[in-house]
């Protein structure tokens, strides 16, 4: 079944500026769809407009087959996470988490079986006495999510509600919240501007940028098959590598930079599509981890040699990165950690081939 339906939906304001426009995806039972872009790409928007809190200025929002863009947000069933958890600081974690409930009139009996069961999940139950100002980020970030819990609502939405907290206890929150939608299996709309996180939450990823869908994919398709330059660019750490380039032999054998030198013959992947690019002006992307530091001799007749030097290693423990140019643009690689080189030498890196992207460089679409 159908959960949530956006169809053309724009949100724009009396200054004549829009947040989002002609926004169309779906939801369905069960899935946790992630809305990612840069900030001001309109993804708040579109949550707030789905929980009820924003006006929708055209289009049609559907939630279980119902139109309820003029429904008010308490009769949507729907319960939101925000970014700042929005806590009552003089209430106890059991009452900020009974809050909703008893404005909705439950019986006692019902609330605390709910705030228990609740704080349960979440592991709450040695600090339901507690109030919000002594408990760590984490802990109130899930007092936050035990409160949108204890409604049994239809849909939750999280507006980046793990923004607030430090890299170790997000990257802790992010597994609690995915398991949380499968113990619960419930439909989730989750936003946030950090791609690893859209990556790893996410059956279905919508990409945004300048209040425009840009992608709608499973994680590791966009991934593998970027529709743009951009969403190439955003997902995918450290981002990939572009240059700018020409196709010029007729039978697609070199690939020139601008300057003429970086010459990779690509007779071996090209499909005939590259004929309708030849001597016009593309970008070519090659991801950090598809640099290769040596020769992987089962892929041969797809490698490219060349020989840079290296203006900055970074040893990440696990990995290695590499700083160097080709023809004056900077480049990234991510090699396995062995032994780690000396900046300002010389080494020999291995581009594949097969894992290059070709970008329109003025419409910045990806040619396939
Ligand atoms: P962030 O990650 O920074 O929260 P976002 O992607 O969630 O950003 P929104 O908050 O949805 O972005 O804002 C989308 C765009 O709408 C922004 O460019 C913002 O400036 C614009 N906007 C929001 N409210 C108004 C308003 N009242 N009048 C005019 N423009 C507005």
């Amino acid at each position: 079944m159908l959960k949530v339906q956006l169809k053309n939906i724009s949100k724009s304001y009396e200054n004549g500026n829009f947040a989002v426009k002609n926004i169309s995806f779906d939801v369905d039972d069960k899935e946790f769809v992630v809305l990612v872009g840069p900030s001001g790409c309109g993804k708040s928007t579109i949550l707030r407009m789905i929980a009820g809190l924003e006006e929708i200025t055209e289009g049609e929002l559907f939630i279980e087959d119902k139109k309820v863009n003029d429904i008010s947000p308490k009769d949507r069933n729907i319960a939101m996470v925000f970014q700042n958890y929005a806590l009552y600081p003089h209430m106890t974690v059991f009452e900020n988490m009974a809050f909703g409930l008893k404005l909705r009139k439950f019986n006692k009996e019902e609330i605390n079986l709910r705030v228990n069961e609740a704080a349960k999940i979440l592991e709450l139950e040695p600090y339901l006495q507690r109030k919000p100002k002594a408990l760590s980020g984490g802990q109130r970030q899930r007092v936050a999510v035990g409160r949108a819990i204890v409604r049994k609502p239809k849909v939750f939405l999280f507006d980046e509600p793990l923004s607030n907290l430090d890299a170790k206890m997000r990257v802790q929150m992010r597994t609690e919240i995915s398991k949380l939608h499968k113990k619960l299996e419930a439909t989730m709309i989750y936003v946030t501007h950090d791609q690893t996180e859209a990556m790893t939450m996410g059956n279905k990823i919508v990409v945004l940028k300048d209040g425009i869908i840009n992608q709608i994919s499973s994680p590791l398709e966009l991934y593998n098959f970027p529709v743009n330059k951009f969403v190439a660019g955003f997902i995918g750490s450290p981002s990939m590598n572009f240059i700018k380039g020409k196709f010029v032999d007729e039978l697609g054998i070199k690939f020139i930079s601008n300057n003429k030198t970086l010459k990779i013959n690509l007779s071996s992947i090209l499909n005939q599509n590259y004929k309708l690019y030849l001597n016009k002006d593309i970008i070519l992307g090659i991801r950090p981890e598809d640099i290769y530091d040596e020769s992987n001799n089962a892929n041969i007749l797809h490698q490219e040699k060349i020989n840079v030097e290296l203006e900055v290693v970074e040893p990440m423990g696990n990995e290695i990165y590499l700083y160097f140019q080709i023809e004056g643009t900077q480049f990234i690689a991510r090699i396995p950690a062995r032994e780690v080189p000396n900046s300002g030498s010389t080494k020999n890196l291995f581009l594949d081939l097969s894992k290059l992207h070709f970008f329109d460089a003025e419409s910045e679409l990806a040619i396939r």
